[in-house]
This record gives C-alpha cells, sequence and structure tokens, in this order.
C-alpha cells in the first residue's frame, strides 16, 4: 500500500456513504449508507416508541430476552472476527480474545445481575412521624441513550453499555466510529432477535452526525473516544442539561519492583504494550523499572519484542495488526522524534514496516517525562522505559500524569503490592497483570482526571443508565401536622417536638405540650 493509499484509506463521505480500504491489504470495503440528520430524529421517535413497551416489562422478562443473546452473539463471532479483519485489521485471535469472548459474557453477567440490582425497596418510615405511609425506590430507566464510540475495540466498547442500558429498559442509538462503520451495523443485528425492532439502532456517519446526536432530544451521552471530543461533548450536554458518561484517554504506567517475576513481567508488559497494535487507551505506555534489574528487565523486554509478529503479507496469523489510521502513525512518528531530540535511544523498532500502515514494535531507553511520548497519549506500538531509583519515585512519576485510567505493579510480595496500589491515582491498579480487567463485567472502568468522568462495567454502569423514581402512597386520613394552618398550637407542638427529640432536659414537660396542643392544632 503506497501512502497516497493510505491517505485514501481514512473514510471520506462521499454520495452519502462511508468509503474506505481497508488498512491492513489496502484493498477497498463495502461502502456504509449514512445516516441524514433528519432520519436520525425519525429513528429516535421510533426508539422512544419501542422503549416505551420495553421498559413495561419487568426486569425478570428483560433480562431472560437479553440471556437468550448470549449464544446469538457467539455464533456470530467468526462474521464479527472477518469484518474486524478488513476493517480494523485485528488478527482472528485478537478479535476473540479482546472482543468476542469478553462481550459475549456481558449477555450472561447483566441478565443474572440486573434483576437484583434493579430490585424496587419498600420503605419502612417511622410511624409516629409519617403515620400510615410507605415509600418504594424504584429505579427506571433513563429513556433512550445516545452512544457514540470509537474505533480500537468496535464491539467491546458498545456493548458495555448497549447490553446495561438494554436490561435496565432503555432503548439505544448507537454511532460506531465512521472507522468502524461496518463491524458497528452487525452489532446491531443481533438485536433484531430481542423482538423489538429499534430498541437498538446504529446510526451512520462522522463527528457532525455525533454533534448531533448531542442535541436531537436523549436522554443520556455514553462517549468513548479522545479528551478533544470529551470536552466538546460535555459542553454541549451541559447547554441542553443532558446527563453524560465520558471514558477518555491513558497514560498508563507499569512499574517493575525488584522482586518481580522477570519473565512474566516481560512478557505481560509487551503484550500490554503492543495489543491492538497499542491503539488502547489502557496500554503499557509508561515502563518503570527499579534500577536493580533494570538491565535483565530491558535486555530481554527486546529481546521478546524482536519476536513480534507483524500482521504484513496476507498473514492470517500474527500479533499486531496495523494502525487503524495514518494520523495516529504520523503522531507516533512525531513523538518519536521529539524523544530522539530529547536524548532517548531506540532499542527496537522505530518505523513503520515498508509504506504500509503497519508499524515495528518499539521500545525506547533514556526517556523522561519531558518527552511527549512520557506524558502525551501515545496511540501506537510504543513502549518507553524509565530506570528509576526506589519505588517512591516510581509512584511519583506514575501519578505526575494528566490522566489516570490503569496502572500494574509487578513484585511477588503481594502486600507491598496492595499498599502501593493504594497510592497510585489511576481508576484501576493490577497487580502482575495489565489493562485485561475491562474484560470483566464486574469491575469498573473508570478513569481519574483527564481519563473521564464515566464507569462502565461493574453495577455503577448500571445505575449510570437509571434513575430514582420514587413513589408514596399515603393511606392516612386525617390532615397532616405540617400543612396549614401554621398557627401558635401547630409552632408550639414542632418546637416540643424538637425538644423532646434533642434529648434536652424537660423531655416530659415538652412532651405534655404536645399533647395540650393537640387539640387547638388544626382550629382555622
Ligand atoms: P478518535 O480519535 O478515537 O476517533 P474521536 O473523539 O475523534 O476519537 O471520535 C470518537 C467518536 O466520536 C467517533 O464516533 C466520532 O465520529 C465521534 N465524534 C467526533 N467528533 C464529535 C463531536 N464533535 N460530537 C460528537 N461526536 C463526535
Amino acid at each position: 500500500m503506497s501512502s497516497a493509499q493510505i491517505k485514501e484509506s481514512n473514510p471520506i463521505i462521499q454520495n452519502g456513504a462511508i468509503q474506505g480500504l481497508s488498512p491492513r491489504t489496502g484493498t477497498p470495503m463495502q461502502p456504509v449508507t449514512t445516516t441524514s440528520p433528519q432520519d436520525l430524529n425519525e429513528i429516535v421517535a421510533r426508539a422512544r416508541q419501542a422503549q416505551h413497551t420495553w421498559k413495561n416489562l419487568h426486569v425478570r422478562e428483560r433480562a431472560k430476552k437479553i440471556k437468550a443473546l448470549y449464544q446469538v452473539f457467539l455464533k456470530k463471532g467468526p462474521e464479527f472476527a472477518a469484518i474486524m479483519h478488513e476493517e480494523q485489521g485485528k488478527s482472528f485471535a485478537e478479535s476473540y480474545s479482546g472482543e468476542i469472548l469478553a462481550s459475549a459474557e456481558l449477555f450472561k453477567y447483566w441478565s443474572a445481575q440486573a434483576p437484583k440490582l434493579l430490585q424496587s425497596e419498600q420503605q419502612k418510615l417511622d410511624p409516629i412521624q409519617f403515620p400510615r405511609k410507605q415509600g418504594r425506590l424504584e429505579l427506571s430507566p433513563k429513556g433512550v441513550i445516545g452512544l457514540i464510540t470509537p474505533w480500537n475495540y468496535p464491539l467491546s466498547i458498545p456493548l458495555r453499555t448497549i447490553v446495561p442500558a438494554l436490561v435496565a429498559g432503555n432503548a439505544v442509538i448507537f454511532k460506531p466510529s465512521e472507522y468502524a462503520a461496518r463491524i458497528g451495523s452487525a452489532i446491531t443485528d443481533v438485536f433484531g432477535e430481542l423482538g423489538l425492532e429499534h430498541l437498538v439502532s446504529t446510526v451512520q456517519g462522522d463527528g457532525q452526525l455525533g454533534a448531533h446526536m448531542v442535541n436531537s432530544n436523549l436522554d443520556h451521552i455514553v462517549f468513548t473516544g479522545s479528551v478533544q471530543t470529551g470536552k466538546i461533548i460535555a459542553q454541549e450536554c451541559a447547554k441542553n442539561l443532558l446527563s453524560y458518561s465520558l471514558e477518555l484517554g491513558g497514560k498508563d504506567a507499569a512499574i517493575v519492583l525488584a522482586d518481580a517475576n522477570l519473565d512474566r513481567a516481560v512478557e505481560g508488559i509487551v503484550w500490554g504494550a503492543f495489543a491492538n497494535a497499542g491503539q488502547n487507551c489502557a496500554s503499557v505506555e509508561r515502563v518503570y523499572v527499579v534500577k536493580e534489574h533494570a538491565e535483565t528487565f530491558i535486555t530481554k523486554v527486546v529481546e521478546r519484542s524482536q519476536k513480534i509478529v507483524l500482521g504484513t503479507d496476507d498473514k492470517s496469523i500474527y500479533d499486531i495488526g496495523p494502525f487503524v489510521r495514518e494520523q495516529e502513525l504520523l503522531q507516533t512518528e512525531y513523538q518519536l522524534k521529539d524523544a530522539l531530540n530529547k536524548g532517548a535511544k531506540i532499542l527496537h523498532g522505530g518505523k513503520r514496516h515498508q509504506d504500509t500502515l503497519f508499524f515495528e514494535p518499539t521500545v525506547l531507553r533514556n526517556v523522561d517525562q519531558s518527552m511527549l511520548v512520557m506524558s502525551e497519549e501515545t496511540f501506537g506500538p510504543v513502549l518507553p522505559i524509565q530506570i528509576v531509583s526506589n519505588v517512591n519515585e516510581a509512584i511519583s512519576e506514575t501519578n505526575a500524569s494528566r490522566y489516570g485510567l490503569t496502572t500494574s505493579i509487578w513484585s511477588q510480595n503481594i502486600q507491598t503490592a496492595e499498599n502501593l496500589a493504594k497510592e497510585i491515582e489511576s481508576g484501576i491498579v493490577t497487580i502482575n497483570n495489565h489493562s485485561f480487567t475491562a474484560a470483566l463485567p464486574q469491575a469498573p472502568w473508570h478513569g481519574k482526571r483527564h481519563s473521564g468522568s464515566g464507569v462502565t462495567n461493574s453495577r455503577f454502569a448500571l445505575y449510570d443508565m437509571v434513575e430514582p423514581h420514587y413513589i408514596l402512597v399515603d393511606k392516612a386520613k386525617a390532615p397532616e401536622l405540617w400543612w396549614f394552618p401554621h398557627n401558635t398550637a401547630m409552632q408550639n407542638i414542632v418546637e416540643s417536638l424538637a425538644a423532646f427529640f434533642s434529648g434536652a432536659a424537660g423531655r416530659m414537660s415538652a412532651l405534655l405540650k404536645v399533647i395540650q396542643n393537640f387539640p387547638k392544632r388544626w382550629k382555622i
């Protein structure tokens, strides 16, 4: 694929369709029809109707239907893998391990958990202050959820929202990235099996359509993508007083301590840095290794990285696919150049493969915070290693980032690692592993600072899809104490009640005063 062709592989919206070339082979992909803003409005209106029927099903009924999709979804595995192989250049192995198997769990998990977590709660109220009243707390769906997602994990990221949103009784309008339009359409097909049309609708387009969604009478926006777009969405949502959830970037660190199992740490960190060609908000983007065994660690990382197989030449079994877009490749080259100018040394890789979107896995040393590669997000296969004097330096370097998504600590002393985990300012800390918790539906995926304010996975993600709905039933016959008239008797009663409850001296005379004033209470 030539440079000119690579540029062409960016989707171009032409004649009402998303066009593009496969980043792996450079061959044209099937065009995908775009959704116009007018169509979007109609789709939202139809989704609202479908949601009305869906929310009125009991949560157990909805959960049963979602559970039935587990196998429907898995049977489509070969189709999903083939699309992602073409559209994002992922290997089949990576599509199954990182996307298909992990996402299938969502159907099982949420169908089991939602009926418990969404149960309504009958509340006991104080019979003296609130006689004959009963409260019930229900968790109602928000309505129609707008979901805007990126291209790097085009199956698992959307499903982490779609499945809990549905089981909670919402409808979803889903806009995949324009770089993931084909897999986006395939996802929606799964939900046709729910028997309710328009409950999950995929709309196709670029950022302009995304911007239109935020102004389309939706009830909540869930966004995963860049910090820059996240800020725009937050501002637009604020204008409409629309609630939103943002999952943004990361600059994950891996901290390697003196007592780490080095062989496992090397394998895990090389995988964590280069999986999905580093196009992962939770890839290892900085390593802090303590000086004791730094040289051995670095040597082993380089040796392991030399064995990584790029998916060039029509291979179907490989470790690393291509960059999906040229802009991340150019950004990676820019960051590497900056690092080299400031004294970094490339130990392996550092360049694209011929004139393609494939990039060699790159290992760097002699790096520090002043370099973009250590401070800005890198969406590519780059592993910079910094040697630190001790663990305290590793922690302070880790925390000196505007991101805080996930961090890993590699040590065989679990107690020490657990203590250090408390000092780390990121939403997730893994000990002796990295980033894979995105595949656990029970583990909250959440970052600090510029990594965003949202949560996917775990019960917190489900609670983001609902709002409290309180129902109070009053079977009292007499008027309430606090209703009109607000006369002297009423004032005496409430003041005496407060004195009685305060436990101050004279409680009995306060109680007497309440009783004496009662007959005069409702006299007008
Ligand atoms: P990435 O760099 O991963 O493409 P973006 O933040 O640019 O990240 O895009 C993520 C998603 O947000 C995509 O679906 C994209 O079409 C959409 N998007 C881009 N700009 C906007 C916008 N202004 N409003 C809403 N959605 C947008």
